[in-house]
């Protein structure tokens, strides 16, 4: 018998998806046709915002959108160290200064009482930004966070690459869906394979504010305009204009041919993520083993299940013997040897991220995993741990 395999995420593939993609490598237009538009136009009204650009993938998204938002050298941004590199190096990208401030325990999404005490302690017009992470899929309040970015005039960027389809509930009690524009001024997803859209490579900004779109569309492509509304001269049908010194971040047509496709099953996939989360989250209460999150609606959109577990090494270890690829998610960002050699804001401890980190471990989480996997995994996470 062959040995099983089982990772922690993982995309599906289908036949639609073959057929999207051949249908596309067809067409004249290789990068920059019809698919780009169509599918940010898709992927706008999914998450329910105005605007959306698509891009190469979710790291030029981060950079594109601290470019939009005048990041530079000596510019402030706070964000939270339990996330992927990418939310800080963005900032870094473009000279600014990252600070990190601690995560709440029971979430380990970005706490708004550690950013109030960064921002409190600091003179007047030390940071202008702000970048929460939807961590896991849980999706940060930004109601909330947005009350307090406010009070000290700052912008906010979702990064909600774990959380296409999330939502939390408001003080109203009305859905906000991650990226909705509605509280941050810019929000980025990923379409890399472990996150819930797969295009290989690829990422989208979404907002509601039409010059940061306006800006974003011309960055994405070395700060090039050809719209005649924003077009300074025209000298004819040829003419376009680099306006300011932009990149070329675009995502291929094929891709996002292959990314719509992958959209209409989207809250398919979800609606099987949170049936896996509620399967591990009874099996767990009973066996006593601690489980990261419990949020009280159904917004979570479950990138990844967390456990707590005190002899992590040997769970890890000791489910890798049994070909499951659990990971930990993620080393405190702060920790990396980069952020400890610049900045001496970055020697400040974070204990309760350095505390989380030393007991995390996620588990297998994708629409494919088969209820006879999940079991084998839940067994030997009760019996290792
Ligand atoms: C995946 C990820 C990114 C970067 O996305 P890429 O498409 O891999 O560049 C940024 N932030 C978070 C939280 C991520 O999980």
């Amino acid at each position: 018998m062959q040995k099983r395999s089982i990772p922690y995420g993982r995309q599906t593939i289908t036949g639609e998806d073959e057929k999207a993609i051949i249908e596309a490598l067809h067409h004249p237009y290789l990068t920059q046709g019809p698919k780009i538009k169509e599918f940010e136009t898709a992927f706008a009204e999914y998450v329910g915002a105005e605007y959306a650009v698509a891009v190469s993938n979710g790291t030029a998204a981060l950079h594109l959108c601290a470019l939009a938002l005048n990041v530079k050298e000596g510019s402030g941004i706070i964000t939270t160290p339990i996330t992927f590199a990418a939310s800080a190096n963005c900032i870094k990208y473009c000279g600014g200064k990252i600070s990190f401030a601690d995560i709440d325990p029971e979430t380990a999404l970005i706490d708004i009482h550690s950013v109030r005490k960064i921002l409190e302690s600091s003179p007047a017009g030390t940071y202008q930004g702000i970048i929460p992470v939807d961590f896991a899929g849980y999706p940060v309040n930004l109601e909330e966070l947005k009350e307090l970015a406010d009070e000290y005039g700052l912008w906010i960027i979702e990064d909600a690459c774990h959380a296409p389809g999330g939502y939390f509930t408001d003080s109203k009690g009305e859905k906000q869906s991650c990226g909705n524009g509605k509280f941050a001024d810019l929000a980025i997803f990923s379409f890399h394979p472990v996150k819930h859209i797969a295009c290989g490579e690829g990422g989208m900004i979404t907002t509601n504010d039409k010059s940061l779109y306006d800006k974003l569309m011309m960055l994405r492509t070395h700060g090039i305009t050809k719209d005649a509304e924003l077009l300074v001269e025209n000298h004819g049908g040829w003419y376009y204009e680099m306006q300011m010194l932009g990149y070329n971040y675009r995502i291929p047509d094929i891709l996002c041919a292959l990314g719509l496709s992958q959209l209409q099953r989207a809250d398919k996939g979800i609606g099987r993520r949170r049936e896996i989360a509620k399967k591990y989250d009874i099996a767990f209460k009973k066996s006593g083993v601690m489980h990261l999150q419990h949020p009280s609606d159904g917004g979570h959109a479950y990138h990844l299940y967390i456990i707590l577990v005190k002899n992590r090494k040997n769970l890890y270890n000791a489910l890798r013997a049994e070909g499951i690829y659990a990971q930990i998610h993620y080393i405190p960002v702060h920790t990396m040897p980069y952020y400890r050699s610049i900045e001496n804001g970055i020697s400040i401890k974070m204990p309760n991220a350095e505390q989380y980190y030393e007991k995390c471990i996620s588990l297998p989480m994708y629409p494919a995993l088969t209820d006879e996997e999940q079991e084998f995994v839940i067994e030997q996470v009760i019996k290792n741990s």
